[in-house]
């Protein structure tokens, strides 16, 4: 942290850097970049790289689309895999107007806003997420399948196979690129991954979900595999979170913990919880932002589909690990890796805010297995669902002022307008469910 722009010449210079990828994320998440050599550097820190918006979705109208990019000296990185002609490194930007100000459709400069507001309260917000994907194999041609070879589960130690190997290459990469990873394991699915690295403040933990994603997939890329962050790429069996563990920390400590309060938790922590359930119906479509997501929210499956929070229990919504101290955290376990790391982290920022804000409390919480009770139990203890569509979740949205301050005018409208077209192509294609169940009934 702190790097300054004559620390990247340097560092570029020592290490042979030749190409440098200006990194940024439309508001889908989807990481774009613009490449550089070496010569250009010192210019593009400057701020002074102008490029075209407009071929960018979301972003901005034809009229208004010089755009400039300004790195951040403290994501300066260079990559582990080189090109033939030398280092490749990268950097990751905020999106400016020509004026100078901050792009209403840049989500860094988003999750920067709602950070500010955190900051404004006295709080530094850590954020340590859960990543889980799949690894799939590719046919002849070199597309990916649905097909794993491997039959390990949760934790197993499974033979070597490609998986596991892909797997622990991605850790060495990651590790060479500045993550500290602390747990890399199997998931319950075949051929489910999980890696986890240490938590950090917002800004550093959606850089690095950027990051993270796009090493996975270059890692499985050489193994000749496929790496998918897609939520639920197999009926029946477990799908993919990003299970996000959260905590505020005031004047250097963690303000989530209170060791008189009730179960070791201070008002604070309840509140932030209460807000977490109020808006968890509306941020779902920025957490759980596509089509395929809702088929992972479904029961049965480890992955939460009702309001309610537990400090024991697994299945619900909201999860309080058993540590304390300095390690008090918040498991907030909807959101799923096809996010905008971004987006999403301030959202779930602005809930909790919320709830400190206006003193919420939450309901009681449910210390059972939520999916053993029937709908008329659930409903006597208050239990709400989260959306059980992309469509439900978008009409949630529109309905909640506070989530869409968090995203400001520009990007709720942009993502409401995109996402809609997406739930309508979606709505009028002719599933293969459709014809097996259909064709000959009638
Ligand atoms: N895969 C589960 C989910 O979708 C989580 C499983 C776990 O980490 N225990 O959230
Ligand atoms: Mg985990
Ligand atoms: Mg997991
Ligand atoms: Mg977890």
């Amino acid at each position: 942290m702190g790097q300054t722009k004559e620390d990247v010449l340097r560092e570029a210079s020592e290490k042979g850097v030749k190409f440098i990828r200006l990194q940024f994320t439309d508001i889908f998440g989807v990481l774009k970049n613009v490449a550089i050599t070496i010569e250009q550097l010192e210019k593009a820190l400057d701020g002074e790289l102008m490029f075209d918006g407009s071929s960018i979705e979301g972003f901005a109208r034809i009229e208004e689309s010089d755009m400039y990019l300004y790195p951040d000296p403290n994501t300066f990185l260079v990559f582990p895999w080189r090109s033939t002609d030398g280092g490749v490194a990268r950097l990751i930007c905020d999106v400016y107007n020509s004026d100078g100000t901050p792009f209403e459709g840049c989500p860094r400069c988003t999750l920067k806003r709602v950070i500010a507001e955190a900051q404004e309260m006295g709080y530094v917000w850590n954020v340590g997420p859960e990543l889980e994907f799949f690894l799939f194999q590719t046919d002849a041609e070199g597309r990916p399948t649905t097909i794993t070879q491997d039959k390990a589960g949760y934790f197993d130690m499974a033979p070597i196979d490609r998986g596991e190997e892909a797997r622990r290459d991605m850790v060495l990469a990651l590790e060479y690129m500045g993550f500290e990873i602390e747990a890399s394991h199997h998931e319950v699915a075949p051929g489910q991954h999980e890696i986890d690295f240490k938590y950090s403040n917002a800004l550093d933990i959606a850089d690095k979900i950027a990051t993270f994603r796009l090493v996975v997939r270059t890692i499985a890329q050489r193994h000749g595999l496929h790496a998918t962050f897609m939520p639920k790429p197999i009926l029946g069996i477990a799908g993919s979170g990003m299970h996000t563990n959260q905590s505020l920390f005031k004047d250097g400590r963690n303000a989530f913990y209170a060791q008189e309060g009730n179960m070791q938790l201070s008002e604070e922590a309840f509140h932030y919880i209460a807000g977490l359930l109020k808006h968890a119906r509306s941020f779902a479509a920025i957490t759980n932002p596509t089509i395929n997501s809702y088929k992972r929210l479904v029961p049965g499956y480890e992955a939460p589909c009702y309001i309610a929070w537990s400090g024991r229990n697994r299945s619900p919504l909201i999860r309080i690990p058993g540590k304390r101290g300095s390690s008090t955290r918040i498991e907030l376990r909807s959101p799923d890796p096809s996010c905008n790391p971004y987006l999403a982290l301030a959202v779930q920022l602005k809930a909790g805010l919320d709830g400190i804000k206006n003193r919420m409390n939450p309901p009681a919480s449910v210390d059972l297995n939520i999916y053993e009770l029937n709908a008329e139990q659930r409903s006597a203890h208050g239990i709400e669902s989260l959306p059980e569509s992309l469509l439900e979740a978008l009409q949630e949205l529109s309905k909640d002022s506070v989530i869409q301050a968090a995203l400001g005018p520009h990007i709720y409208s942009r993502f409401i307008e995109a996402k809609k077209k997406e739930w309508d192509r979606y709505n009028v294609t002719v599933h293969s469910w459709e014809i097996e169940e259909y064709l000959q009934m009638y």
